[in-house]
């Protein structure tokens, strides 16, 4: 919460508890902290989704507080939220920071003045009595310094934690978007990467493609040389991608045993080049059992390319290189099929 929300933080509470009672909704954390948001207005679609439900005559019930929950303060909702917090919180610390030097700086130069008035008065002859009193101004005014050094290094103690959390917050939100078994993007990651390159593409007109790749037969290779082996595959394959992937481009584990390459700025013949090079790379690499030396023989994959139109919607493009990829199974695997305006082009089997 922000700080200057936490004046109005009694209020929004005893409204939102009000409201709740009204609605006959139970007083449950998860109804309290829907509700809290509400009356603060920070979530504005949140806030809508709620007017509208009311307004349709429904029941904010416990299903109804469960879709919202998980809507609004999901994991990632709440990291992303936390993660600009964090952000926030620090940039207010550097400018209290600021403050406080320059009132130190004003303490000292008011410690120095004061000093000298006392002197001053003690030239003039001025009584005894008079002279202890700015004495004891003096005194005050370096006990505010003090003070002002000890809260100097209060705040920057504060900012050494805030620091600790941005990073820790940071690196939060960069294991949520990657895949722990390969290490590449997860799907989430690829969600939010590729709505960002279609903005980014819709606006430069660069074309973008979108590969969806699948390695073949992997059910076989699995219930032969076991799961614990298919997980190497998998990395070896995200190996692949990555390496054979431009600097632009974004490689994501996109399911089970799919991947996907989002490639702004490529046209579909150079994406059809790059994902072909990927399958030759993965189709060479002679596999070997580590412990025991054997051979585990190669595998292959599958790839389906499409190229965004202005009237995609990431769906449409995803479902059109996914009918490229289904396209590729059925004309034997181990190929790239492409899209391109009606005209398909492939890559045969190079064995
Ligand atoms: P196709 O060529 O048509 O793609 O055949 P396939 O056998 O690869 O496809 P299918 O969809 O039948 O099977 C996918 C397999 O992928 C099944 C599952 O065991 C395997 N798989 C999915 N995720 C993982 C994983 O994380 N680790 C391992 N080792 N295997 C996985
Ligand atoms: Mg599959
Ligand atoms: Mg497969």
């Amino acid at each position: 919460m922000q700080s200057e929300d936490l004046e109005f933080a009694s209020e929004w509470s005893a409204t939102a508890l009000q409201l709740m009672a009204a609605h006959g909704i139970p007083p449950s954390p998860e109804n309290y902290s829907i509700w809290f948001r509400y009356v603060s207005g920070k979530l504005p679609e949140l806030n809508k989704e709620i007017d509208a439900c009311i307004e349709s005559g429904h029941t904010i019930d416990i299903e109804v507080t469960a879709a919202l929950q998980d809507r609004f303060f999901s994991d990632g909702k709440l990291a992303d939220v936390t993660l600009s917090t964090g952000a926030k919180l620090n940039t207010e610390v550097n400018q209290i920071l600021k403050i406080i030097e320059e009132t130190v700086g004003n303490s000292t130069a008011l410690g120095t003045t004061v000093r000298e008035a006392s002197e001053g008065l003690t030239n003039q002859s001025t009584p005894n009595d008079v002279r202890r009193a700015v004495e004891a101004i003096v005194t005050a005014s370096r006990k505010m310094e003090d003070r002002s050094v000890e809260l100097e290094e209060h705040l920057q103690a504060t900012k050494k934690e805030l620091d600790e959390l941005q990073q820790n917050l940071e690196k939060a939100h960069t294991e949520a978007r990657t895949d722990g078994l390969t290490g590449v993007n997860n799907r989430k990651a690829f969600d939010e990467a590729l709505a960002r390159a279609m903005a980014a593409a819709s606006t430069s007109n660069a074309p973008l493609c979108l590969a969806i790749g699948d390695i073949d037969h992997f059910k076989k290779f699995n219930d032969t040389f076991g799961h614990r082996t298919g997980d190497q595959v998998l990395r070896l394959v995200a190996n692949c991608l990555k390496t054979g992937a431009l600097e632009q481009h974004f490689v994501a584990r996109y399911g089970g045993e799919e991947f996907a390459v989002i490639m702004p700025a490529t046209d579909i013949a150079t994406a059809e080049a790059i994902s072909n090079k990927i399958r030759e790379t993965v189709q060479a690499r002679e596999l070997v059992k580590r412990s025991t030396g054997e051979s585990l023989g190669r595998v292959t994959m599958s790839m389906g390319i499409a190229l965004l139109r202005d009237t995609d919607s990431a769906a449409s493009l995803i479902e059109r290189a996914d009918g490229c990829l289904y396209d590729a199974k059925h004309a034997g695997r181990n190929r790239i099929i492409t899209e391109c305006h009606g005209l398909e082009m492939s890559h045969a089997k190079a064995s």
